[in-house]
């Protein structure tokens, strides 16, 4: 979601003739975009403004003006601790509000010794103000749902993104129909909790998410959609039957299910226990046995005992996911979880952690291994690290190498597989 915002807001400042700069010492213009999920990912601005500071100050001896912005989560729940915290910041924005940027750069403009901030959830949605998602290769983004009303104990997202919003069919298929035009031939639908989207259709009447994919399999031009990430209590019958009826549907499902514990999950405010995931799980395998799963976990949430924790690792065993995002809990300002009494310490959480993706990682290795010797189309969209290469993602997100002209580049090859590696595959072209 990130990675999509950020590239929203360079088409922004493109449009105003700016230029992107490889190297932060010749840009007039500095955004750090950010996430406050973890509280790692949140010191890591504080350490990058650290250093965007001293570029600041040195140009400014050179007689050049910097601006340096921050935009996304922390902003949010920092709000003006973000001026005290650096100096070097002269325009903050919410995550919802970065579609005002242009104004913003005006109003500093004419008063250079401003401070402006913005975090206010605005009435109107950021999307009907963007100027349209250009393509970003053959592989692009699209957001359709913005926002969580879950209230997970441990999640800052639905106070940082706000409450759950939905863009209209339309305005998606619109979108999807444009991005396609302009080469792409994957698209992969974003949100928070992107099965829960329910976007009005033209006669006011809210859909579903399955009802959007099957209006967006029906693009010319269009190979793959994926769509990311997905709340375990909201799959419903109907995106099953998605994953049975539509082959462009690529069979990779990301879907947390962060503790295989009844008590945690409850603890979490999850609102699914370990019988329900897997039921989901079973009734998406019925429907298309190649499906791999993808999940989050969360270890060392307050009250995880041992049996708690074997709880997860056997829920591993049993799903068997192709990769994971595994995290040590982090406690977060604001949210019920960080208050709890019974909070384990780090030593435990780093323990745990290890344990858990040496699982994890046993189990993605294995998966990749079973691809040896296997045909797999591969989308092949970048040029590799060495000459000669190109790399690309297999439908299971596997990164796979090839050896291969230019010529290949953005094209869904056959390829078969001759090694693997717990990150990626490599394999030789066999047909187009
Ligand atoms: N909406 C998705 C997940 C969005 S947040 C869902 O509910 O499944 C992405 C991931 O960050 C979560 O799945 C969770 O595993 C992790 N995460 C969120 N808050 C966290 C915290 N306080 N500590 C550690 N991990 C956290
Ligand atoms: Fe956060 Fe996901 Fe829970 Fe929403 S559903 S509160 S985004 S973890």
């Amino acid at each position: 979601m990130n990675v999509y915002d950020s590239h929203r807001i360079a088409g922004i400042l493109e449009n105003r003739g700016m230029k992107e700069v490889a190297r932060i010492d010749d840009a007039d213009l500095v955004i750090f975009n950010t996430c406050h999920i973890r509280e790692k990912a949140a010191e890591k601005l504080f350490s990058d403004l650290g250093r965007a500071d001293l570029v600041k100050q040195a140009r400014f001896l050179e007689r050049k003006d910097t601006i340096i912005g921050v935009v996304g989560c922390v902003v949010q729940a920092e709000d003006e601790q973000v001026f005290r915290r650096s100096g070097a910041v002269d325009f903050a924005l919410g995550p919802l509000a970065y579609h005002r940027l242009g104004k913003v750069l005006d109003d500093l403009l004419k008063n250079r010794d401003s401070l402006i901030i913005d975090t206010e959830f605005p009435p109107e949605s950021k999307f009907d103000y963007l100027g349209a998602n250009k393509a970003e290769g053959v592989c692009s983004y699209i957001a359709i749902q913005e926002g969580c009303d879950n209230f997970c104990t441990y999640c800052v997202v639905p106070y940082t993104r706000g409450v759950e919003t939905s863009r209209p069919i339309d305005d998606v298929v619109k979108e999807a129909r444009k991005l396609v035009a302009d080469g792409a031939l994957e698209l992969n639908l974003l949100g928070q909790n992107v099965n829960s989207y329910h976007g009005e259709d033209n006669n006011g009447k809210e859909r579903n998410l399955a009802y959007l994919l099957r209006e967006l399999s029906e693009i010319d031009g269009l190979k793959r959609l994926r769509y990311t990430t997905s709340y375990p209590a909201d799959v419903d019958d109907d995106l099953i039957a998605c994953h049975r009826d539509l082959d462009i549907l690529m069979p990779y499902l990301h879907l947390p299910i962060q503790s295989g514990s009844d008590k945690i999950l409850k603890a979490m405010n999850r609102r699914h226990t370990k019988g329900q995931y897997m039921e989901v799980v079973e009734k998406l395998y019925k429907a298309n046995p190649r499906i791999g799963f993808a999940s989050d976990f969360i270890v060392g949430f307050p009250g995880e005992d041992d049996k708690d924790f074997q709880a997860t690792l056997d829920v591993v065993d049993e799903v068997k996911f192709i990769t994971a995002f595994s995290f040590k809990y982090s406690p977060r300002p604001g949210t019920p979880a960080a208050e709890y009494p019974n909070q384990i310490s780090d030593k435990v959480k780093r323990e745990r952690l290890k344990i858990l993706q040496e699982k994890l990682f046993a189990y993605q290795t294995d998966f990749n291994r079973q691809t040896i010797g296997k045909t797999v189309p591969v989308l092949l969209e970048n040029k590799g690290r060495h000459a000669g290469q190109l790399t690309g993602r297999t439908p299971w997100m596997q990164n796979l190498y090839v050896c291969a002209d230019g010529g290949y580049l953005n094209k869904i090859v056959d390829v078969k597989v001759e090694s693997a590696t717990m990150n990626s595959l490599s394999g030789k072209i066999i047909g187009k």
